[in-house]
């Protein structure tokens, strides 16, 4: 569950039942810029990271509780967002590889250094897309697109979008005016390992623009942004001078 906002700090979790480990991390972090906050249990983190929203959870595996492998699955199965990293003081690979299994997105060995932990909590950080509770509303001409609310509106009416069409819509949007590689779009909307066949893509465009096109319909003179294909790279979203050149596939 990630709903910081852009300029806001990151907010990190710390569940661990070592006190000395526990306030090293919670100061650390926190004068790093992040909220942080800390867990002794097992069961009080899986509380934690329900009632408050939180960026980064991490989890030590040696808990009194429950098995820190079980609280990994439930909080990525609850957070799919969520960046999880494991400390272990196990160093046994078979915890680490039970502890990634789960749903951890690295972990460290202790002891290991706040340097290193916070490196790698940037590196982690950096290659997330943001989160579309991050993003304001963008508005082009008519077409609003709220990503935190999750509507797409042209005019005063509701456009409904089926979710990789409005999450397609939306990066596009981000990159207004920019051309975004099939590749890209393939990463962002679908899959980031994607490779392979991108007739998908194709057809999800062509699904958009006649939702947008049978939406713009209803309005007397709509200004809309045309989603242009560019032969042989991508797409690009962009809002045209003229209200005649809708949609239109150059
Ligand atoms: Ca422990």
């Amino acid at each position: 569950m990630r709903t910081t906002a852009p300029s806001d700090r990151p907010t990190a979790l710390v569940i661990e039942d070592d006190e000395t480990i526990g306030s090293h991390l919670q100061s650390g972090l926190r004068g790093n810029g992040y909220r942080c906050a800390w867990s002794r249990t097992g069961a009080a983190g899986l509380t934690q990271a329900r009632t408050t929203p939180t960026d980064v959870v991490l989890l030590d595996l040696g808990l009194p509780d429950i098995d820190g492998v079980d609280i990994a699955r439930s909080l990525r199965a609850e957070h799919p967002d969520l960046l999880l990293v494991i400390l272990t003081a196990r160093s046994d690979d078979i915890d680490v590889i039970a502890g990634l299994d789960a749903g951890a997105d690295d972990y460290l060995v202790k002891p290991f250094s706040l340097t290193v932990l916070l490196a790698r909590l940037r590196a982690h950080l950096r290659r997330r897309p943001p989160t579309p509770t991050d993003t304001p509303a963008l508005h082009l001409g008519d077409l609003t697109l709220d990503a935190a609310a999750r509507r797409c509106l042209i005019g005063d009416q509701e456009v409904p979008l089926r979710p990789k069409e409005f999450e397609l819509l939306a990066v596009l949007a981000r990159h207004h005016g920019t051309a975004v590689s099939r590749e890209d779009l393939m990463a962002q909307v679908w899959d980031e390992n994607w490779f392979g066949p991108t007739k998908t893509l194709d057809v999800t465009i062509a699904s958009l623009r006649r939702r947008l096109h049978t939406a713009a319909a209803t309005l007397p003179a709509p200004h809309l942004p045309a989603i242009t294909t560019l032969r042989g790279h991508g797409y690009r979203l962009q809002l045209t001078a003229s209200p005649r050149h809708q949609n239109d596939d150059s």
